[in-house]
């Protein structure tokens, strides 16, 4: 029988759950619960039944899991412990502890805790979810995935910040990156569709999501990403301003009186598309466009903006670059997005084809005209397939 592995991805109001069967690829149930902790929250389970929408309370993680296991029990499909491989657990920050995937036991545990430091948002929400799973499925081994390995290998002149030595060293200070898990699938994936194995290709992943990050994959391993110590670095995305110069900080510390968390607030959750046009999502930032908004105009022109810049700078620290591949909510929807970003780079060998690359991908395609010297692809991310392999993979050894 084929393995399958349940992927839960828990956030500090949310669960994400998939179970997937790793040799076909096919997720056999996705389901969302949300709100939690709030008075209401909203479940959504997509199995054989076809689509179960609740609304109920759900105080905790630990509740949550419990809600998972009844949605699966009463509309499948079966979810029974000893026909379980592994769960695998997505976890934001494995600093430079996890290179790889960890068989989550009671040190793995404190060490997700130890890391919150540098992931507050993230971390401690990742094990409550780890946690509530190990309290219901004991004898299965659960696997956390970190969302840093991929990227333990950047060498140190692309993670260190040019900063104090003793300062940096510590508190940590140092580039972990982010999204690596869909970064390692889509490259990996990348390789496979140029039929050629990833120790031989060079690629750019643009993961274009909510949140968004660039990252340059050479032969298979990452040597430079846009994400920082935090995910805020780099690109432009929903909310955060990603790059900028940190005396803005200070500046504002000092003219506007501002405290820390107000601009933790501000650049993490009131900039970006949001800061710069009024709404997060792409699909009204393009529709404000049309309606002549010009402020939404200058917004869409530095996300393109940012984008180039990290693609003409990861080019030059690959030297030779064989694809780019854009990937996740935007990267597979938005073709504006896509033929914009790299209008002007000919001259590098990179070109969109306008017919290609029309309309929303739900599938791998080809965007650059025939020849191109760099192929660009629109490559659909699934981190959890990928976190399940791993957990497989993990558990087999
Ligand atoms: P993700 O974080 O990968 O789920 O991506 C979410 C983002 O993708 C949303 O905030 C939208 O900005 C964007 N998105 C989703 N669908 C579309 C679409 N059809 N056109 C443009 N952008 C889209």
């Amino acid at each position: 029988m084929s393995a399958h592995v349940l992927v839960i991805n828990s956030g500090s109001s949310s669960i994400k759950y998939q179970l997937v069967d790793v040799e076909s690829g096919d997720a056999m149930a996705t389901g969302l619960i949300e709100r939690i902790g709030q008075p209401t929250g909203s479940i959504r389970h997509e199995g054989p039944d076809g689509t179960t929408k609740l609304e109920q309370p759900v105080p905790d993680h630990e509740a949550g899991i419990a809600v998972i296991l009844d949605l699966f029990a009463t509309h499948g499909p079966r979810l029974a412990a000893d026909e379980l491989a592994a769960i695998g657990h997505r976890v934001v920050q494995g600093g430079s502890r996890f290179p790889g995937p960890a068989l989550v036991d009671d040190a793995v545990e404190a060490a997700i805790s130890e890391l919150a430091t540098l992931a507050p948002l993230h971390n401690p929400p990742n094990l409550s979810g780890i946690r509530a799973a190990r309290h219901a499925f004991p004898t299965v081994p659960h696997v956390a995935v970190f969302d840093t390995s991929f990227h333990t290998t950047l060498p140190p002149a692309a993670y260190t910040y040019a900063i104090d030595r003793q300062v940096a060293a510590d508190y940590a200070i140092r580039r972990y990156g982010a999204h690596g898990t869909s970064h390692l699938y889509v490259s990996r994936h990348t390789a496979e569709l140029l039929g050629k194995d990833p120790s031989e290709v060079n690629v750019i992943v643009l993961h274009l999501g909510n949140g968004a990050s660039a990252t340059a994959v050479r032969g298979g391993v990452s040597v430079e990403t846009s994400m920082g110590l935090t995910p805020l670095e780099g690109l432009v995305m929903g909310t955060r301003s990603g790059d900028i110069d940190p005396a803005v900080l200070f500046h504002l510390q000092r003219v506007a009186g501002m405290t820390t968390d107000e601009l933790d607030d501000l650049l993490n959750r009131r900039s970006g598309m949001l800061g710069l046009s009024g709404s997060s999502d792409m699909r009204d930032v393009h529709d404000a466009v049309a309606a002549g908004d010009e402020n939404a105009r200058t917004a869409l022109e530095v996300y393109y903006h940012r984008i180039k810049s990290y693609v003409g700078s990861y080019y030059a620290h690959l030297g030779h670059v064989d694809a780019i591949a854009f990937t996740a909510g935007i990267g597979e929807n938005d073709d504006i997005v896509r033929i914009n970003s790299l209008a002007g780079l000919e001259r590098l060998g990179i070109a969109v084809d306008p017919e290609r690359n029309a309309g929303r991908k739900k599938a791998d395609t080809v965007i650059s005209p025939d020849g191109s010297e760099v192929t660009v692809l629109v490559v659909p991310t699934n981190e959890e397939l990928e976190i399940a392999r791993q957990a497989v993979a993990l558990v087999t050894a």
